[in-house]
């Protein structure tokens, strides 16, 4: 029995193993919501960036046939300059930022980035040129490092911390019995959101692409941290063309455009100021988060002074 148990529980080593291996994968597939039916043109070439510039020209997109998602949706964001979108859940928001990875392809119109068509390159270039802060980062069940250096594998242990510094996770990584080589993931230490969006933060740091998506965490962050993840973001995408699906309002205050996404089309388009002048759509969701957050603000002070 002695003999049979040694190999039995091996196997199950290794299944757990393969299991888990494949459940990152299936949980990055997920995140990024890959159609891996969209294939390279033949001959196909790289990407060329030269600015970053990045225009949708009246793009039409649906899942499925009998549900158009975006109807005809056209912007531009400028070399360097941020564009951010709101607007309710379900608008379409997320769907932009899969378009411009060319996850799926759209039913008419087109995607360029400096003139190049997403579908007239290769997807690895295409994919290189851009970096995604995502909604939900997936940590790998392995180090700190190991996490980061995902962003650029030639990275050295030095660029890991600066970058780790810059995304406002490093004092919390050195606090950490095993510092950088602490195993983090389901197996491993459990992160909060908005430290695992520090982590992705990190690796985007280290990646140093011209493009850049932002698609911002939700209500999970109380406000101090969401003002810290706030400055790493600023930090990393200016000088950048930077794309932000804002949740929040108070994060798009300084966005050089905002776009407001509703039932597929653009309601409304302008600066913070432009849109509160307009009261409209924009001024109304404004409205609201501010009473929201200072009610929050009021219980948080209740509380304190308990
Ligand atoms: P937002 O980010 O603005 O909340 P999304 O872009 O994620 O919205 O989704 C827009 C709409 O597309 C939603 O109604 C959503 O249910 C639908 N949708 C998203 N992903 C898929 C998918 N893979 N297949 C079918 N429908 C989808
Ligand atoms: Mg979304």
């Amino acid at each position: 029995l002695m003999q049979l148990s040694v190999p039995l529980n091996f196997i199950g080593f290794i299944y757990r193993e393969i299991r888990q291996g494949l459940t990152d994968i299936e949980n990055m597939f997920d995140l990024l919501d890959v159609d891996q039916e969209v294939k390279d043109k033949p001959g196909a070439t790289a990407l060329q960036v030269a600015e970053g510039a990045i225009r949708f020209h009246d793009v039409h997109f649906s899942y499925d046939p009998a549900r158009p998602i975006l109807k005809g949706i056209s912007f531009e964001v400028p070399a360097g300059k941020t564009v951010a979108i709101v607007g309710p859940s379900g608008a379409g928001k997320s769907t932009l930022s899969r378009l411009l990875f060319r996850f799926y392809d759209i039913q008419s119109g087109a995607i360029t980035i400096d003139g190049q068509d997403v579908r007239d390159v290769t997807q690895k270039s295409l994919r290189g040129a851009i970096g995604m802060v995502p909604q939900d980062t997936v940590l790998f069940n392995d180090t700190i490092f190991y996490n980061i250096r995902y962003g650029r594998f030639d990275a050295s242990e030095d660029e890991i911390r600066k970058a780790a510094e810059l995304a406002q996770i490093g004092p919390f990584i050195e606090a950490l019995p095993e510092g950088y080589r602490s195993m983090v993931g389901e197996r491993g230490l459990k992160l909060s959101g908005g430290e695992k969006q520090r982590v992705a933060i990190a690796r985007t740091i280290l990646k140093a692409p011209p493009i850049l998506i932002l698609d911002e965490a939700t209500s999970a962050l109380d406000t101090h941290t969401e003002q810290e993840i706030q400055a790493a973001l600023d930090l990393v995408s200016r000088g950048r063309t930077t794309l932000v699906i804002a949740h929040r309002l108070s994060t798009v205050i300084s966005a050089d455009e905002i776009i407001v996404l509703k039932d597929g089309r653009i309601a409304e388009k302008g600066t913070h100021r432009d849109l509160l002048d307009a009261k409209g759509l924009y001024a109304d969701m404004w409205d609201r988060q501010r009473e929201a957050t200072e009610a929050e603000e009021r219980l948080r002070i209740a509380r304190e002074t308990d």
